[in-house]
């Protein structure tokens, strides 16, 4: 099987209704949207779909329990809709988690204002959530600083834990609705003349060829970007519209004492802090760091680091974490809007749409700001803004605690047999490619080579990999192996998995010694700028546990 990267059609000269730039969650849900209403949509990525900020959030699809504390009820009303529609069209990749909120002597919120809280979103999610077994409470609570007084509080929001997953999903629903989509293809500049956006002028980072096409409405869906694309158009805002804050992450090794819920508290400083289970591993975020540099070369710092590593290893003691146990940090630049002389932690997370009308730019809109959780709802606002005609879709109430469409264990055992693959494997194809699972079977069932483990640690398999490369616009073998089949996040991943898994799909794509040394070195160099190992030795960061 041979699957060399066809040369994309030409784009020159072609014009579109809407050109949507930025393949993120935002800039993906609304091409969706367009291409769906039956306009002729371009959707253009610089990178690939779900590298910027969208693969370094937290991954949790929340109502926003948080912004209660900003007076934001409306926000908390979408974001509570939005969560429950995802996890029910979506409940392979969305998946309800239970939270438990720590306080302890020194926190800065009440217990009061706490319960009050979870009480009022409770209310505004319309439904009780499952309770939490006395035995996971409890072995929560033997794991915590026993040195401290805790209060317990438990609530359910979601976790996706893959929203690269989710982009894919949408990005194919997109075109198959007629959306032209194209990753690696950056817009250098929007055509502006006469006071309105005409077009952009693209260069394709695979063929090096720069293209013009025309457009009746262009969408600036950048999120960190958006300013520098109309700075590098020449439209002048008044002021900028983002104020970039970075957020961090670490990813440590499952400890022992570990939570299989989540927990959200309070770092020493009093900003909230999430410890959660993640693809077998932990994930401890976040920071606010102000960072308007460019958005590509966003890392965590070594003080960031510091500081999760200092309030995990304070919240379980006994674990005795460790710089050790850091598999790797990464780091996002929140899209948030300008608001000079506000705490990051204040400034509001509920989106906007700027109409550059103003600044000589009719027809060119920007997004700014937004969340995971509702980069749906935003598509809906988004494509109302340009005349499209959407309704609200309906939605159905859910029972406490679960989605609609649990994955049934039948189904894993008939995809388990269709590609004579293992119950694991059939659970995790279905995982992350819900109603494509069968087909990938299928496919899986042709040859033992199919069937391979894309790694000798991984459960997933060399056919999802052919799927990314033939229908998910995977272009490079970073697209594949950190977005569209995410195993290069997990837990055991090394550069000698990268080598395994580079020889393993060079097979059945038939590279040669040439073609698999050039993937894997792009590779790696991506991998190891997204995915920062801290420097160990680091005095600060040996200390951090103490
Ligand atoms: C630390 C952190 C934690 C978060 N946690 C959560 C959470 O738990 N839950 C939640 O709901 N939300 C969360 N968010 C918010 C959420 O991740 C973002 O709001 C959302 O991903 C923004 O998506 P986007 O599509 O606007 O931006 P992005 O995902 O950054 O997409 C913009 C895209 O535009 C592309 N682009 C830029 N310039 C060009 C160009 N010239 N030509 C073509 N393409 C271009 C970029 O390459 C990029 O892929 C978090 C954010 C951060 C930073």
């Amino acid at each position: 099987m041979s699957l060399a990267i066809k040369p994309r059609p030409p784009l020159e000269g072609q014009h579109f209704h809407v050109v949507i730039i930025g393949g993120g969650i935002n800039g993906v849900a609304v091409a969706r949207e367009c291409a769906r209403a039956g306009k002729r949509t371009l959707l253009v990525e610089q990178n690939d779909f779900a590298s910027g900020v969208t693969s370094r959030s937290t991954r949790i699809i929340h109502g926003g329990l948080r912004y209660l504390e900003h007076g934001e009820l409306g926000l908390v009303r979408e974001s509570v809709r939005e969560r429950e529609r995802l996890l029910r069209e979506r409940s392979h990749l969305v998946h309800p988690v239970h939270f438990l909120f720590l306080l302890n002597e020194r926190s800065q919120r009440s217990a009061l204002k706490v319960r009050a809280g979870l009480w009022l979103y409770q209310r505004i999610a319309g439904r009780k959530s499952a309770d939490l077994s006395e035995m996971e409470l409890k072995r929560v609570e033997r794991a915590l600083d026993a040195g401290q007084q805790w209060s317990i509080f438990n609530y359910e929001d979601a976790q996706c834990e893959f929203p690269e997953r989710l982009v894919a999903e949408w990005m194919m629903e997109a075109a198959e609705a007629g959306a032209v989509v194209r990753n690696h293809c950056e817009v250098l500049a929007v055509n502006v003349t006469q006071g309105r956006a005409q077009g952009v002028l693209l260069r394709d980072r695979i063929s090096g060829k720069d293209e013009r096409v025309d457009a009746g409405w262009i969408l600036n869906c950048t999120g960190p970007w958006a300013d520098r694309i109309c700075q590098r158009s020449s439209v002048h805002t008044s002021k900028p519209m983002l104020g970039g804050v970075r957020g961090s992450h670490i990813v440590l090794s499952r400890f022992s004492g570990a939570p299989s819920s989540a927990l959200y508290t309070e770092a020493a400083d009093g900003r909230p802090v999430f410890v959660l289970p993640w693809n077998e591993q932990v994930l401890v975020g976040t920071t606010e760091v102000a960072d308007t540099a460019d958005p590509a070369k966003t890392a965590p710092s070594n003080e960031e680091i510091e500081y999760l590593l200092r309030t995990v290893a304070k919240l379980f003691p006994k674990a005795k974490i460790s710089a050790h146990d850091i598999k790797y940090a990464f780091a996002g630049v929140r899209p948030l809007p300008n608001s000079p002389g506000n705490a990051a932690s204040a400034v509001t997370r509920r989106h906007f749409l700027h109409d550059h009308t103003p600044d000589g730019a009719a027809r060119l809109i920007s997004v700014i700001g937004g969340k995971l959780t509702t980069a749906a709802s935003l598509a809906r606002e988004c494509a109302r803004k340009i005349g499209i005609a959407v309704p609200e879709p309906t939605l159905v109430a859910m029972g406490p605690g679960g989605s609609l469409d649990p994955m049934l264990d039948q189904e894993v055992l008939e995809i388990a047999r269709a590609g004579s693959v293992s119950e694991e494997t059939a659970r995790g194809i279905m995982e992350w490619h819900g109603q494509r699972a069968m087909d990938i079977a299928r496919m899986a069932l042709v040859s033992a080579e199919l069937r391979a483990p894309v790694c000798p640690h991984s459960s997933h398999i060399v056919a999802e990999v052919v799927e990314a490369y033939r229908r998910e616009f995977a272009v490079t073998l970073g697209d594949v192996l950190l977005r569209r089949v995410p195993v290069a996040l997990g837990a055991c991943w090394s550069e000698s998995c990268s080598r395994e898994a580079g020889l393993r799909i060079g097979a059945v794509l038939g590279w040669n010694e040439q073609a698999l040394g050039s993937n894997l070195e792009s590779f790696e160099t991506e991998r190891t700028a997204f995915l920062k190992q801290p420097a160990r030795g680091a005095s600060a960061l040996e200390a951090a546990a103490d």
